[in-house]
């Protein structure tokens, strides 16, 4: 018999050295938001993730990994991509704080909190297609896009470069206080 979503990330917890019982509202957390996936591929990625990570990967590690497990048409080129980096998927940044999340809009004057990377929907471009279904196409925010632009680089990488750097700063600004 096939195996159920449930099954392959509760396989891949045990895999990373974690009970999948006592951590159960992060697997439930997982099994939602892969409602879309087709068990044989998730497992095929799920599997890919177990060989390579060397930590219990995140939710948005087992989505990418599944867009590049699904067979594409062979006449379906990967499309170039300057907003997803053919990743097919459109993230932002958040920042957490104690008074709540909120989207941030453009460069942080001083860093506070914590900043997460966060999926907000699929891409518009040829790549963004597998995930149609889970992820509505959107547009990038348009300050990633002129930063972009301004860095001679992509979307993505403005947005990991910019993850990183927040966080480096929130953490130093901590430490002094
Ligand atoms: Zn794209």
């Amino acid at each position: 018999m096939a195996e159920t979503r449930t099954e392959i990330i509760q396989d891949m917890f045990y895999s990373f050295n974690r009970d999948p019982h006592t951590a159960s509202g992060l697997v439930e957390s997982f099994c939602k938001k892969a409602f879309h996936m087709d068990p044989v591929y998730m497992r095929q990625a799920v599997n890919e993730l177990i060989a390579t990570h060397q930590y219990l990967p995140k939710y948005r590690d087992v989505e990418i990994q599944y867009g590049k497990s699904i067979p594409r048409n062979v006449n379906q080129e990967i499309e170039k991509c300057l907003e997803c980096r053919e990743t097919g998927l459109v993230h932002t940044i958040f920042k957490k704080t104690d008074t709540g999340k909120r989207e941030i809009y453009g460069l942080e004057q001083s860093p506070s909190g914590m900043y997460y990377t966060f999926i907000i929907g699929s891409c518009k471009c040829l790549n963004g297609n597998v995930y149609r279904q889970a992820h509505p196409s959107v547009d990038m925010p348009k300050w990633i896009t002129r930063l972009a632009q301004q860095k001679g680089t992509d979307c993505l990488t403005v947005i990991e470069k910019m993850h990183s750097y927040c966080n480096e700063r929130s953490r130093e600004q901590k430490e002094k206080e």
